[in-house]
């Protein structure tokens, strides 16, 4: 599965085709065109990659066009997420900006001209008998009665419809094709709708909408847009995206469609991400669970990991569907280069070290990665009373468990062999609440002088010195790899993991992580890789776990070969 970055894929096959026959003046121009109706999601980070990727990488450029032409659903919030999102994925469309609202009246004039041209008229059906006269995939649609209107007809209807004379849905406007083609796209398409709704740019200014088969071609076309990158379900509306730019006569960018990306555990669809916000099935788009851009973010992925993923999965035209391990695997090998080592206690078991002096107290060198030697070493403090994790320890141990028990001795990494001698247990409930254990002081730092050896390497800290702290883990949002597959009369929602969040207060992390910031990654020893969630303060850590150590990379690729 090993990928060269920026490898080629049939995408960059076509665009190296139309350079070398100098199609477009040589330019290659791109653009990503999100709808401002939610957060991104990892599968828009696959389109941004994609064209902003092309653009880098032919010299060319790539737009942020905001395609807003549905005012009751959108909102600036999802347009400044959106932007924070592009610009954290590494990416820059400079002053290149583009909302396809500021078209609206270019729209409306190349409407007026597909009228004059007898290529589309004002057609007075209710959305019911519109789709009965649209017909099957097996059964031809027939002619609507309004069809034949002369050209002064339909301008003077449209321009009453633009004059917000006629209530919302009494009227549309389509485009004259063929109520018999086999694409069923092509059947008199709806290209303007009545929409008596303020939009978040445009205000009241405008009561009619353009629909966005109508709107994207010509956004594409106005912006001089060479190759429109976009999914495959827009194969069907390709003709109709063909025929308008030919009707009209202008710019004509080439439209090429590749397969989303899916992932299993997880829903990839704005409607139904705004489904978990709205009804607090998360903790908002940000929730670390979540798949958007900024939920990611906030888990503790990094840009790199992401775009790193983006190209392993490349570019096809075959619907499939990416385990998510894929995408947690990115991260690991990213941040194990990179996430400075920490030790934290998850569920603390209390340690005392009889044989170490009451009032002691040892600075330790530990190491930060061993990965990365310039990032050096930090100090540790080691004293009497410690903190262990509490499944380091079994009182009667299974045969194949090496960690402490009863009289068994293990390393505390960076500092000593203890020995635990005695366990000390809550009278009435019978668990555990504190070892006694004794250090050999010749063993410090980790090694013993006379070699002997020890199975089990413990992290720790030291009691006195731990800051407290809360820790998140997550699991999968949902329990089936695909949540769409649910019971007869239940939808995506009732697959949801019950366990996809456990939050672990009393939490034990060495001092060094006082200096956390919200946004910095770290490796917890032995545990994973953890992100200071935005809630930490002094006051209160705060970590997510951003991804465990565990490397289920090895069977994947298995499965896979
Ligand atoms: P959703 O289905 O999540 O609502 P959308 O396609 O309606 O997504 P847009 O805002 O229209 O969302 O998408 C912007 C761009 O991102 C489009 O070019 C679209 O094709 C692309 N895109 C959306 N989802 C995916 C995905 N899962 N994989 C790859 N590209 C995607
Ligand atoms: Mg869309």
């Amino acid at each position: 599965m090993e990928k060269q970055p920026s490898s080629t894929n049939f995408i960059r096959e076509i665009i190296d085709y139309d350079l070398s026959v100098h199609k477009n003046e040589d330019r290659v121009h791109t653009r990503f065109p999100p709808e401002p109706n939610g957060y991104l999601h990892i599968g828009h980070a696959k389109s941004i990659c994609l064209n902003f990727g092309i653009a880098r990488d032919y010299r060319g450029l790539c737009n942020l066009r905001f395609d807003d032409t549905n005012p009751s659903k959108e909102e600036v919030e999802y347009v400044e997420s959106i932007k924070e999102d592009v610009r954290w994925l590494g990416f820059d469309w400079e002053e290149r900006e583009f909302y396809a609202s500021d078209y609206f009246g270019r729209l409306y004039e190349y409407a007026l001209q597909l009228i004059r041209q007898g290529n589309a008229y004002v057609c007075d059906l209710t959305t019911d008998e519109i789709r009965e006269y649209r017909g099957t995939l097996t059964r031809p649609g027939t002619n609507s009665p309004y069809r034949d209107r002369s050209v002064e007809e339909n301008l003077k209807l449209f321009r009453c419809m633009k004059a917000g004379e006629f209530e919302d849905g009494s009227r549309v406007l389509r485009a004259k094709i063929d109520m018999t083609h086999p694409n069923i796209t092509m059947r008199d398409p709806a290209i303007y709708r009545i929409k008596h709704a303020s939009h978040h740019r445009t205000g009241d200014t405008w009561c009619i909408y353009p629909m966005y088969d109508f709107a994207h071609c010509l956004s594409d076309s106005i912006e001089g847009i060479t190759h429109s990158i976009c999914t495959l379900e827009f194969e069907n509306n390709r003709p109709l995206y063909d025929w308008i730019l030919d009707q009209l006569g202008v710019h004509h960018p080439q439209q090429i469609e590749f397969a989303r990306l899916n992932l299993s555990y997880t829903v990839l669809s704005k409607r139904k991400l705004l489904k978990l916000v709205q009804e607090d099935r998360v903790r908002g788009w940000d929730d670390p669970r979540m798949p958007t851009i900024s939920g990611l973010r906030r888990r503790g992925y990094t840009p790199e990991s992401i775009r790193a993923f983006c190209d392993t999965v490349g570019v096809t035209k075959i619907n499939s569907v990416i385990d998510l391990v894929v995408l947690e695997n990115s991260l690991r090998e990213d941040l194990n280069r990179r996430a400075l080592r920490r030790m934290a206690v998850l569920k603390p078991l209390k340690v005392i070290i009889t044989n170490y002096p009451e009032e002691g107290v040892e600075e330790l060198d530990a190491v930060n990665n061993p990965e990365d030697p310039a990032a050096g070493v930090r100090r540790v403090p080691f004293s009497r009373e410690l903190y262990i994790e509490r499944d380091d320890f079994e009182e009667n141990p299974p045969r194949k468990f090496f960690r402490l028990a009863p009289g068994r001795e293990v390393r505390l990494r960076y500092a000593y062999f203890i020995t635990c001698v005695d366990v000390r247990k809550d009278k009435k409930t019978g668990e555990v609440t504190e070892l006694y254990c004794t250090y050999d002081s010749r063993t410090r730092g980790g090694d013993a002088p006379d070699g002997r050896r020890v199975k089990a390497t413990l992290h720790w800290v030291s009691a006195r010195h731990a800051l407290s702290a809360e820790v998140r883990l997550y699991d999968n949002l949902f329990s089936k790899p695909n949540p769409d597959e649910a019971e007869e009369g239940e939808d995506f929602l009732s697959n949801l993991n019950p366990n996809s969040l456990a939050i672990l207060d009393g939490c034990y992390v060495e001092p060094s992580l006082g200096w956390a910031r919200p946004g910095e990654r770290y490796q917890f020893e032995r545990q994973g890789y953890f992100s200071v969630d935005p809630d930490s303060s002094s006051g209160k850590l705060v970590f997510n776990r951003t991804v465990s150590l565990k490397d289920t990379w090895a069977k994947v690729q298995k499965t896979l070969t």
